[in-house]
């Protein structure tokens, strides 16, 4: 089984000083945790608030990039970068966890598709399009004002990637902004963090309709563990109490979303994006990526297969991977 994990802001915290190899590491995510929960591959965001001006954003993710890179070197016998499908199986066979890079929010592309070239040269191999505002590029699902979906210089952007090889990222777009890319991109898109609005209203999930033509296109929904996205009642008590709402959402939360998913989208396009590191509270039983075995332990309680579970675990985000890079060679 290969296990991905396509969504964690660990960068953030790289940023603020967090070691990866300290053993006393008190985020989300270690290399210890990593290990302990048998990951094999997670997706770092690169991630910008949609606060800060575009040039800001851009320094700022060239200083997480550099902090990534920083640790890929001192903890070289543990992990390793991973540009493609193909190199992280390799990483897996030599024992490393491999690290991708993404890019959450394109607001650090500063409005040039050459600075979208250079990223993608320097690894990131998908960009969440917004963050929690109107970017440039797209609407958000937090605001929805600005474009009524993409932009024109969203749209270059779409069509480049596509003929990169890169991923598109759907989680915090505009639902306009989602049918817009669903209908220009080439290759499948997906959701690297979301959870289905059936369950849970907030604008940030995805309506069946959504998770069903994105499947339909051959993309795939990544499961995101934050409360509030999981549960209404957990959103109503957090925008209380905050940090201290209790009770706290728990592993069967998550399993419910991925059922809901993969009822509405099919076993082939549902996946695991955790956005620890990201998040202030995490669901109970699942406090950290160390945790991560405890959804396929109970995905497997309900009757999911190994082979189904594998799918859920990696296999089906390293299927879209590979299209989308097949998509880019024949364009
Ligand atoms: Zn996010």
């Amino acid at each position: 089984m290969f296990v991905l994990d396509s969504h964690c802001d660990t960068p953030t915290q790289m940023v603020r000083g967090l070691d990866l190899g300290s053993a006393e590491c008190s985020g989300h995510v270690s290399l210890e945790k990593l290990r302990k929960g048998g990951v094999d591959a997670t997706f770092f965001a690169l991630y910008t608030p949609a606060t800060i001006s575009e040039e800001s954003a851009a320094v700022r993710v060239l200083e997480m990039l550099g902090k990534v890179q920083d640790a890929v070197e001192r903890y070289r016998d543990t992990i390793a970068l991973a540009l493609t499908p193909s190199d992280a199986l390799k990483n897996k066979a030599d024992g490393l966890i491999s690290i991708f890079l993404g890019m959450e929010n394109g607001s650090p592309l500063n409005g040039s598709l050459t600075l979208l070239r250079a990223f993608y040269r320097a690894g990131v191999r998908y960009i969440t399009l917004t963050h929690n505002g109107d970017n440039s590029l797209a609407d958000s699902a937090a605001e929805g004002k600005r474009w009524h979906g993409l932009s024109p210089f969203g749209r270059e952007v779409v069509a480049e990637m596509n003929r990169l090889g890169m991923i598109l990222d759907m989680a915090h777009v505009s639902d306009e902004t989602f049918y817009d890319t669903l209908a220009l991109s080439k290759a499948p898109i997906v959701s690297t963090h979301s959870c289905c609005r059936a369950l849970a209203s907030h604008p940030r999930n995805m309506t069946d309709e959504m998770i069903h033509a994105m499947a339909d296109k051959g993309g795939v929904i990544q499961i995101n563990f934050y409360p509030v996205f999981l549960s209404d009642r957990y959103a109503a008590i957090f925008k209380e109490k905050g940090e201290a709402a209790r009770p706290l959402p728990g592993i069967s939360a998550v399993a419910d979303h991925i059922d809901h998913a993969v009822k509405v989208g099919g076993i082939d396009h549902v996946g695991i994006g955790t956005d620890f590191d990201g998040i202030e509270v995490a669901p109970e039983g699942l406090e950290d990526i160390s945790k991560l075995p405890g959804v396929f332990d109970e995905l497997s309680r309900r009757g999911y297969s190994d082979d189904e579970i594998e799918k859920i675990a990696g296999g089906n985000f390293l299927r879209v991977f590979n299209d989308v890079i097949s998509v880019s060679e024949s364009l």
